[in-house]
């Protein structure tokens, strides 16, 4: 029988601390670079993540999370750079001797096993007495609610049960670390939700730091401490998910994270100066600096009247989702529409002319 990789980290000695954050680091990732042929897959990736914390990496297909991944891991060595677990320098160490686990997307089940001795495997394989494996298994079962289930094989469990057999599997043994790749992207939408909030309860409950991999925004936002964003194998911003919405460092995250309104032209006092003239927002760049574009959500763009109105153009969609509506305003010389949401149902109607308004607070204004 082949040894699954997620099984072969080493066992902790003591049991874990109860989940309080800390504020040092548990890992440095410091100048990191990878690259395949022609393809940077990372290109100088320099992070820290927190002792207890949620920590997510986000981005589009190909930005190089799974790499990072494989790097703290051990499948993978950088062409550079240094990963750091506390004072250890993890690269000097094999996958198998980092307190570090990786939960695959596939989850990697085996199938002849039940529930129990799935779980079982890493610790036996490592010599953990009987007693103690059987205790420590009916333990984690017992935390992913799952003892019901313990005699089942795989296939007879549903995707969301399995998901937690693979996670009860990677958090037996203790480990400092756990890295988990896209670990909801095989669920259907529904247990997803569900399973985000198991995840952050779990995370908590056993106090190991994790680091999930995901390309789905809303994922990372609704679980994470915090987030860092990569695209092109570069870290643009490491924040929280509030901080990332509200202060995106640049055009990328800007349009990346949530949803927004960007304008195109050149920073000026108090603003972005466009062809729509002045629009408001502030920034941490220059007014002289030349190309610019300001960036708005559109929860603070208002419906205003006309003497107050920054911008106009006619409603051409509205949508009604329950708790909000959004409408699609188009604007002369712009290709897309402005975005403005309302609570509950908006008052306007496709065809309407509607004139808007933000403050200047609420426009971020990023350096092109
Ligand atoms: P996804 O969300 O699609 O899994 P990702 O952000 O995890 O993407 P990586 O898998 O880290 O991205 O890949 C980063 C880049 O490096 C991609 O362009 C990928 O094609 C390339 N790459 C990764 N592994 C290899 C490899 N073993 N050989 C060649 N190129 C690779």
């Amino acid at each position: 029988m082949t040894t699954h990789p997620a099984d072969r980290s080493p066992t902790h000695p003591r049991s874990q601390p109860p989940a309080t954050p800390e504020a040092g680091p548990l890992l440095r990732v410091a100048g990191l670079t990878r690259s395949f042929g022609a393809t940077s897959a990372l290109d100088d990736v320099s992070l820290e993540i927190r002792t207890n914390e949620f920590f997510a990496l986000l981005g589009p297909s190909g930005c190089g999370k799974t790499t990072l991944l494989r790097v703290i891991a051990g499948f993978e060595q950088p062409d550079s750079g240094s990963v750091l677990l506390g004072d250890a320098d993890l690269l000097a160490l094999p996958p198998h001797r980092r307190p570090v686990n990786l939960m695959f997307q596939s989850y990697a089940l085996f199938p002849h096993l039940s529930v129990e001795r799935n779980v079982a495997y890493g610790l036996e394989r490592e010599g953990v007495a009987k007693n103690e494996v059987r205790r420590r298994v009916g333990e984690v079962l017992d935390t992913v609610g799952l003892t019901a289930l313990a005699r089942r094989r795989p296939s007879q469990l549903s995707g969301g049960q399995r998901q937690r057999v693979a996670l009860a599997r990677a958090i037996v043994k203790r480990p400092q670390l756990l890295l988990l790749d896209e670990p909801l992207s095989a669920l259907d939408r529904k247990v997803r939700a569900e399973m985000q909030l198991e995840l952050k309860r779990l995370q908590h409950e056993v106090g190991i730091t994790f680091v999930v991999v995901t390309h789905d925004q809303e994922e990372a936002m609704s679980m994470a401490d915090r987030i860092a964003v990569l695209a092109g194998g570069r870290v643009q911003q490491v924040a929280t998910p509030q901080a990332l919405y509200e202060r995106p460092a640049n055009l990328f995250v800007a349009d990346f994270v949530g949803t927004s309104n960007i304008f195109a032209g050149d920073a000026a006092a108090g603003g972005v100066h466009t062809r729509w003239g002045l629009l408001p927002g502030t920034a941490e760049i220059d007014p002289g600096a030349g190309a610019a574009h300001v960036m708005v959500r559109p929860e603070h763009v208002r419906l205003v009247d006309v003497d107050r109105a920054i911008l106009g153009g006619q409603v051409i969609d509205t949508q009604f989702y329950g708790g909000t509506s959004t409408v699609a305003i188009e604007i002369d010389g712009r290709d897309e529409p402005v975005l403005h949401t309302h609570p509950g149902m908006a008052p306007v109607r496709r065809g309407d002319v509607v004139h808007l308004a933000w403050d200047q607070a609420h426009g971020v204004v990023l350096a092109s």
